[in-house]
């Protein structure tokens, strides 16, 4: 995918809709100019190419995501589920390959119903290795004696060529989990992904983190400049005496205003790369993901509703988003002939 598609992507994604107050606001372009200067290209561009060099027919890829903790979250927000959904559609029925979900138990309710949604069954093992439009899902665990183990029999026994985390929260150089407005999470609610990283990382397996705050798998890209531009960058709200920031990396970090809409965008690039313009979910689709998707529980990261919406924006903007994302790929592929 050259870079005028990924920039035009990366544009797109990045246009914040934040509420006037409660809320870090006026910030992801910032995070994303940093992201940009550090990696010299489009994002979109970056991840779809990183993609298509590991990741080959019957391959397993490892899809981690599901942000947010109980209490007020019990099962999870609707940013990061169907971002993770639509590239695991996209490495399903654009590449061939074989996409493996990842999340705390309490999220994979709606992360299953959300990839049903898409038509991709989430299947016991033997039936997801035999068939396409299958997906494994499996739950993380949290008991910190338990976390790196896992990480290390995760990777081994599904020997995946990428490990895509979407949205997926990670700790700060104390080890310690924040929410984007500087509060502390009890680390036993939360997934270690710094080990699931860190275990890829080991096995010489590729990364890619996708996130909106600088609080997820990625960001630890660009520490200075998360510590810099967010609100408690540099002085969360928990004590701990580090920011909210992030300190794990990934080998690619794309950044978007919401990590779904990057999610969107890669899987267009993925779309465009393979030839398959169907590996892109359309419209109808999208709208049943979210719908699905809030059904089984999760809720809007921001206003803490049960409906259709994504970070405090609504289901119509999801649509919108996506009816852009689809018309730049489709007017990518092909020629105009004018006529005059
Ligand atoms: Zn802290």
């Amino acid at each position: 995918m050259d870079d005028i598609i990924g920039e035009a992507l990366d544009r797109l994604i990045n246009v914040e809709m934040r509420y006037a107050s409660g809320v870090p606001r006026g910030i992801i372009h910032r995070l994303y100019d940093a992201a940009r200067a550090e990696q010299g290209r489009p994002l979109t561009t970056l991840a779809v190419e990183a993609i298509m060099a590991a990741v080959k027919p019957g391959d397993r890829v490892l899809v981690v995501t599901g942000a947010g903790a109980p209490p007020y979250l019990p099962a999870g927000e609707t940013d990061g589920p169907l971002g993770a959904v639509a590239i695991a559609h996209a490495l399903d029925r654009g590449l061939g390959a074989k996409p493996v979900f990842l999340s705390e138990a309490r999220n994979l309710g709606p992360i299953i119903a959300t990839a049903e949604a898409a038509g991709l069954s989430c299947l016991p093992e033997e039936l997801f290795a035999a068939r396409p439009q299958a997906a494994l899902c499996e739950a993380l665990v949290l008991a910190p004696e338990d976390t790196m183990a896992q990480a290390r029999d995760l990777i081994a026994r599904h020997r995946p060529s990428m490990v895509i985390f979407v949205e997926k929260g990670a700790p700060n150089a104390q080890g310690k989990f924040h929410s984007i407005t500087g509060m502390g999470r009890d680390r036993t609610l939360m997934a270690s992904a710094d080990h699931l990283h860190a275990a890829a990382v080991a096995a010489g397996v590729p990364t890619l983190g996708v996130g909106d705050g600088g609080n997820e798998v990625g960001f630890g890209r660009i520490p200075e400049a998360v510590a810099e531009i967010q609100e408690f960058g540099r002085e969360c709200r928990c004590g701990c005496g580090g920011g909210v920031g992030t300190v794990v990396p990934a080998d690619v970090l794309v950044v978007a205003a919401i990590s779904n809409w990057a999610g969107y965008a890669i899987a267009a690039g993925l779309a465009l790369a393979s030839g398959r313009p169907e590996a892109l979910h359309d419209l109808e689709v999208e709208a049943d993901m979210l719908a699905a998707c809030a059904r089984a529980g999760a809720v809007d990261g921001l206003t803490g509703r049960q409906a259709k919406g994504v970070d405090g924006t609504t289901g119509a903007t999801q649509l919108a988003i996506m009816t852009m994302i689809h018309n730049i790929v489709d007017n990518a592929r092909r020629p105009l002939m004018r006529g005059f």
